[in-house]
C-alpha cells in the first residue's frame, strides 16, 4: 500500500497551508478533509471580510479559501474530500494507519492533526428538505452572489449569520425577507439595527408552516408562514432560500482516539509551541493545537502549519535541515517563477 510521508486531517486553513508547505519540503501529501468541500470554518462566514491574515488585501472569506486552495495544490497534493477519517491505529511498520467513513485505509509517516474544533454540521432543516433531498435552492451560506441579483431571498434564522446575510445581499437581491420564530434578533446591536431598519423585511415571531415545492419537486417556490402575534398565515414567494440555523459540533476523531493523544475540553489537543504531541510523528495545528502563547487565527494556523511541517520532516529524516529554505529561493518552485510573472505582465 502507498504510504504517505505526511496526512493532513483537515482542509481548512492551517492543513490548507500544509499542504503546500509539505511540498515545499519536498514530501508526498495527502489531506483527508470530511466535508464536500474545504476551507473550514472560512466557510461559515463565506460573506465576511478577512483583514487580517497578513499580505492579502481585504477580501471575503469565500474568495480567500480559493486562494488558500489554490496555494494548496502548487505541488500536486492527494485531495480527499467528503472523508472523514474515525480513526487512528498505532504504528503498523513504522507508520501511522487511518481509517476513513469511506472504509478505506491509508498509511503514513507523519499525522498532522489540523481538525479545528471537529467537524461542524448545519443543524438538519427538515422544512427545507423533500423527502431526506436537499432543495435546489437551499443553502446555508452564498457562494455565488452573482445568482443572487434581482431574487427574493428567504433567510431563516435570527441569529449573527441570519442578520449578515441580510446585510449583505440586500443591496444585491430584489428583496430580502428574514424570518424569525423569536422575538429579537441575536448578534451585535448595532448590525441588528441596520438591518431592521433598512432595506430587509424583517418578520419575528414567526413559524414556518408550509412549503410549496416545483412540480418536480426539486425546489422551494413559496413558504407560509404563521405570525404568531395575529395568528394569520402569509405566503411569501421566494427564488432563494438561506438556513442560518446553527451548527452541531463533533470530534469523535479525539473521542475514539486509540494512540493516546492527550485531548482537553474535547476539542484541543495540548502541544508544544512547535505542535508536537506526546505521539512523536503526531502534530496538532491550528484551532486544534494549544500551547501558551497560541494565535486562535488565520495568521497563527499559518504559522503552526510550518512549525509542524519542518518537524515531520525532522522525525522521517532526523538529518534534514530543521527549517525550510525560504520560498524566493526554492528550488522545486523554480519551474513555475516564469508562470507567475507571465501572470503579472498581462495584468
Ligand atoms: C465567525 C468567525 C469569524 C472569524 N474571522 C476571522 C478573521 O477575520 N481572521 C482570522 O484570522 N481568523 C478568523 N476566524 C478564525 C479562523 O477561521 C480560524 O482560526 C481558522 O479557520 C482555523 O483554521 P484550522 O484549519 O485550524 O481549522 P478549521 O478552519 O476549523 O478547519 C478544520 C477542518 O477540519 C475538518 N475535520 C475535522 N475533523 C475531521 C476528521 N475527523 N476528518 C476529516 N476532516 C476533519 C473540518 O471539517 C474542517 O474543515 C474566525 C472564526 C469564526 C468562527
Amino acid at each position: 500500500m502507498e504510504v504517505y510521508d505526511v496526512t493532513i486531517i483537515g482542509g481548512g486553513p492551517a492543513g490548507l497551508y500544509s499542504s503546500f508547505y509539505s511540498g515545499l519540503r519536498e514530501m508526498k501529501v495527502q489531506i483527508i478533509e470530511a466535508q464536500p468541500y474545504l476551507g473550514g470554518k472560512l466557510n461559515l462566514y463565506s460573506e465576511k471580510i478577512v483583514w487580517d491574515a497578513g499580505g492579502i488585501p481585504p477580501m471575503p472569506a469565500g474568495q480567500f479559501i480559493q486562494h488558500l486552495i489554490n496555494q494548496a495544490k502548487t505541488f500536486q497534493p492527494t485531495i480527499r474530500t467528503g472523508e472523514k477519517v474515525n480513526g487512528i491505529k498505532k504504528k503498523v511498520d513504522g507508520n501511522f494507519q487511518l481509517q476513513t467513513t469511506k472504509g478505506k485505509t491509508y498509511l503514513t509517516k507523519t499525522l498532522l492533526l489540523a481538525v479545528g474544533n471537529g467537524i461542524l454540521d448545519p443543524t438538519p432543516t427538515p422544512f427545507f428538505t423533500n423527502e431526506g433531498r436537499q432543495l435546489k435552492n437551499v443553502q446555508i451560506a452564498v457562494i455565488d452572489f452573482e445568482a443572487m441579483k434581482q431574487k427574493r431571498v428567504f433567510i431563516s434564522g435570527g441569529g449573527q449569520s441570519a442578520i449578515d446575510w441580510a446585510k449583505t445581499l440586500a443591496p444585491i437581491a430584489k428583496e430580502v425577507i428574514l424570518v424569525y420564530r423569536r422575538e429579537a434578533f441575536k448578534g451585535h446591536e448595532s448590525e441588528i439595527k441596520r438591518v431592521t431598519n433598512g432595506p430587509v423585511r424583517c418578520i419575528v415571531k414567526a413559524d414556518l408552516v408550509e412549503k410549496k415545492l416545483t412540480p418536480d419537486g426539486s425546489t422551494i417556490e413559496a413558504v407560509t408562514i404563521l405570525h404568531k402575534e395575529t395568528d394569520k398565515e402569509e405566503t411569501i414567494l421566494v427564488d432563494e432560500v438561506i438556513v442560518c440555523h446553527g451548527f452541531n459540533q463533533k470530534n469523535e476523531l479525539f473521542e475514539q482516539n486509540d494512540i493516546g493523544l492527550e485531548v482537553f475540553n474535547d476539542y484541543y489537543v495540548q502541544t508544544t509551541p512547535q505542535t508536537k504531541t506526546v505521539i512523536p510523528g503526531v502534530f496538532a495545528l491550528g484551532d486544534a493545537a494549544s500551547y501558551t502563547g497560541k494565535v486562535h487565527l488565520i495568521a497563527g494556523a499559518f504559522h503552526d502549519a510550518i512549525n509542524a511541517v519542518n518537524a515531520a520532516k525532522l522525525y522521517i529524516d532526523p538529518k534534514a535541515d530543521a527549517i525550510g529554505t525560504v520560498s524566493t529561493y526554492a528550488d522545486n518552485l523554480k519551474s513555475k517563477v516564469a508562470t507567475v510573472w507571465k501572470q503579472y505582465a498581462t495584468e
